[in-house]
């Protein structure tokens, strides 16, 4: 229990879709003096981490790195690639997709959005024909969200990529990979993303304030023509002098060293690996949801996000007073309803530095939360996913 006078015994699990728990080896790494970020010690930093992100982002291309919240990826992806009032397609798969829009709008583009039920990913055969019905091609990018974290549903971005194909348009496509990036597979290069938008506090493992856009030769041959304000997200600036690791204006140093070693533990695991394991523990996760008897948010059952479960309440029932309760038993944050689905929704976090016991007290706390909220649900969520996690582990014996 949380005292407001004494400290909580144990650690606190922080088990909301982002910020994730920060491993204690990244931690180390960032407990490091300041250094010249001018100075010659810097430049072989710089250029590790600028090569670890483009293998993480599997591509051959510039990436960029900024010191801001994902938002600023976002701004920067447009402003680099657009002029006002050009036309850009998004599809409306929750808040995310919503937020982006707005932006987008602010920022003087002519902004389209196809609805969405905030329950599915993007459709890629809505935007192949409202891009078949664009023959004048007035439409300049495609922005799409891969994880959307508000709802925990998937968009298949090499299907985006084969419908913008199909239809013969020219338009750019940029993906909102903030939330999959390093937990889910993204293929920057083979999917033809042509700018991928990112950030440290999810699946990298690291506390927020480092964003990255992921580039492509299109989006370098649009950012020439781009007509947008734009100055401190400048890639022109910025891809010169991060050709010997470092950068126009001070870099967030210290998250820099926090991200080398995350890169380290990425390799080391492997990014299959990786991938694996957020599969294995999503599986577990929905057997316990489907366990409670509670309703996952996404209904496209292959769709389901392997980095979070957003969950519905019961009608009648608050999220946020369950959310409420969790926290102050057991010392776990759960992320909260965004926008529409505030109230209604609880999501569980399963994303990051987080392993098969971490997932078995997180969903113990969820559990054990619902009986203490008086939420009508089935017992038995944990033991589901203990299940589930020990079948899957005698399959992979036998296998062997
Ligand atoms: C977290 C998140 C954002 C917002 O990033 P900030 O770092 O809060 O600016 C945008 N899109 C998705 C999919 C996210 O998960």
């Amino acid at each position: 229990m949380i005292s407001l006078h004494g400290h909580p015994s144990g650690r606190h699990f922080l088990q909301i879709p982002g910020p994730t728990n920060v491993p204690d080896r990244v931690l180390r790494a960032m407990h490091h003096a300041t250094i010249d970020h001018r100075g010659p010690q810097f430049g072989d930093l710089g250029q590790a981490v600028l090569q670890g992100m483009q293998w993480v982002f599997q591509t051959r291309s510039p990436v960029v790195i900024y010191p801001s919240s994902g938002t600023g990826a976002w701004e920067a992806a447009l402003v680099n690639t657009l002029s006002p009032g050009d036309a850009v397609l998004m599809a409306e798969t929750g808040h995310f997709a919503a937020l982006w829009h707005r932006l987008a709008s602010r920022l003087g583009l002519d902004v389209e959005i196809i609805e969405g039920d905030w329950r599915h990913g993007a459709d890629p055969s809505r935007i192949q024909e409202r891009l078949a019905a664009d023959t004048g091609h007035r439409i300049k990018a495609v922005c799409v969200v891969h994880n959307e974290t508000s709802t925990g549903a998937l968009t298949d971005i090499a299907q985006v990529r084969q419908a913008i194909d199909r239809s013969g348009h020219p338009a750019l496509l940029m993906v909102d990979a903030i939330s999959s990036l390093g937990a889910l597979d993204y293929r920057h290069d083979e999917w033809g993303v042509d700018v991928g938008v990112a950030g440290s506090q999810k699946g990298l493992m690291l506390p927020p304030g480092l964003s990255f856009n992921a580039l492509s030769e299109r989006a370098l041959a649009a950012a020439q023509r781009a007509r947008l304000p734009r100055s401190y997200w400048d890639w022109g600036a910025m891809l010169p002098i991060n050709a010997t690791g470092y950068f126009p204006y001070t870099p967030a140093t210290t998250l820099l060293y926090g991200l080398h070693e995350a890169l380290d533990m990425l390799r080391a695991e492997g990014l299959e690996q990786v991938f694996a394991r957020h599969q294995r523990l999503a599986g577990a996760t929905r057997a316990a949801v489907q366990a409670w008897g509670l309703e996952i948010v996404c209904q496209d059952a292959a769709a389901r996000s392997d980095a979070l479960t957003a969950v519905l309440m019961p009608a009648g029932h608050s999220a946020d007073a369950l959310r409420k309760v969790i926290l102050e038993r057991y010392d776990m944050s759960l992320g909260q309803g965004l926008g529409r689905l505030s109230g209604k929704v609880f999501r569980i976090g399963h994303l990051g530095d987080f392993n098969d016991l971490s997932l078995c007290g997180t969903l113990a706390g969820v559990e054990m939360g619902l009986a203490a909220a008086g939420v009508p649900h089935r017992r038995g969520g944990l033991q589901a996913a203990v299940d589930y996690l020990g079948r899957l582990a005698a399959g992979a014996a036998q296998a062997a």
